[in-house]
Order: structure tokens, then sequence, then C-alpha cells
């Protein structure tokens, strides 16, 4: 109670306003999401990167990802980043009620059949630091929104240095190399998990991801996230 109390206050004091066009009420509003760019097709069956009409994807011969497939609906652009950079301000939970409608639907038109969400966990150091995970945030509402239960089933064990910071992409794929680890016990055995991050640059922390579930038995692993900078 006091929490929504909180909440409402902050809203009536700070309301949300749009990242695209300042309007308050949300951290993106519904004519601006309407008209985020969708990643062109043709795409890569299994890393969702816009494709030439008949030739073979070459991020995935050089890259090949540990995982079913990588989907995000829309290319990251000025409005999503801005959107992004506001769950700091206005709170990840709130802000995640804003966006993950957008990834929801994207996520329940798919065929994937998943079994439970995961967000892409931070280092317990860098999410004290923070003190908020986007990613867990946005996993949690589509997990609410698709009726999915959010498995606690990932554990980043390696506190790397941001991708953002990596020269290349060699590099940012080695850099969160073996990073994740499935959480002791969880259930994800012959399971169908999706894991949800907020923007994909290269693939490579969804496939580490993967990586990690894989090897504690999931049946298929998928990966979400908003944004996709190509
Ligand atoms: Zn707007
Ligand atoms: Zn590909």
């Amino acid at each position: 109670m006091f929490g929504r109390a909180t909440a409402a206050l902050t809203e009536f004091l700070f309301p949300r306003r749009c990242s695209g066009c300042q309007t308050t009420g949300a951290i993106l509003c519904a004519a601006c999401a309407a008209q985020l760019p969708a990643v062109p097709q043709p795409q890569c069956l299994v890393c969702g990167l816009p494709l030439a009409p008949g030739m073979p994807c070459r991020h995935c011969a050089d890259f090949p990802l540990s995982r079913d497939a990588l989907r995000a609906p829309y290319v990251y652009t000025a409005n999503l980043k801005s959107a992004l950079l506001r769950f700091k301000y206005v709170g990840a939970r709130i802000a995640a009620q804003d966006l993950a409608p957008l990834l929801g639907a994207y996520v329940a038109a798919t065929n994937w059949q998943v079994a439970g969400v995961i967000g892409v966990p931070l280092h317990p150091r860098r999410q004290r630091e923070r003190g908020f995970n986007q990613a867990d945030a946005l996993a949690a509402e589509v997990g609410r929104l698709l009726g999915l239960p959010r498995l606690g089933a990932l554990e980043r064990v390696k506190d790397t240095p941001p991708q953002a910071r990596q020269p290349d992409l060699q590099a940012r794929w080695s850099n969160v190399a073996a990073a994740f680890r499935a959480s002791h016990g969880t259930p994800v055995s012959g399971r169908r998990i999706l894991v949800v991050d907020d923007v994909c640059t290269t693939g490579a922390t969804l496939s580490a991801c993967g990586t990690a579930l894989r090897a504690a038995g999931a049946g298929a692993v998928y990966g979400a996230t908003l944004a996709r900078a190509l």
C-alpha cells in the first residue's frame, strides 16, 4: 500500500514523459510506439538479422549462436534508446510496464511455446551498484503479460567489463563467454526457456546465456530483446 502511494506521488511530482513526443503518461506513448521501425524482413531464422534475399547469414557463419532463435521487434533507434535510459529515473518496474507490452505481443506471435522467462542477470556487484536490472524488470513484466513463470535459473558468475567498451565483435564474444551459469537446482531440464534483454547488439550475451541453459539441460532457448542494433 505504501509502495503504491509512493508510486502515485512520484508520478504526480515527476510524470512520465514520452521519449518521442514528450506527452505525459508513459515513457513511450502508443502513437510513438507505433512509429518504431521494425527489424526488416527477410531475417536470418537463427539470429534474426536482416538478410539479402537468398543469401546465407554471414553473422551466423562467424559467430554461431548457442540458442534456437533470437529476435527483436524493433531497430534500436533514438526513441527506444531514450526510453530505455528512463528506467533509471522513473523506476525499473514502472518503466517495464510501459515497454514490456511491445515485447510481450511480439513473443506471443511466435510459435516458441516457452515454459518460463529469465532476464539476463547482472553480476551481483553491478546489480548492487545500479539498484536495478532492466532486463529482469522487462522479463518479469513480459512473464506477467504472457502468464509465464519467471525462472531465477541463471547467474552471472563473471563480472565482465561492459560490452560497449569492447573493440570488436570477437572481443564481445570472448568477454561474455562462460559469464553465466544455471543456478543450482533450478527446473530448466527439458523446458523451453525465453531469455529477455533490453537491447541486442551482437547476440554474444544471449548466446552465452543459451550455452549455460543448454548445459543445464534446457530443451530449447529463445532470446528476445526489445531492440536490435543494426
Ligand atoms: Zn509519444
Ligand atoms: Zn544469422
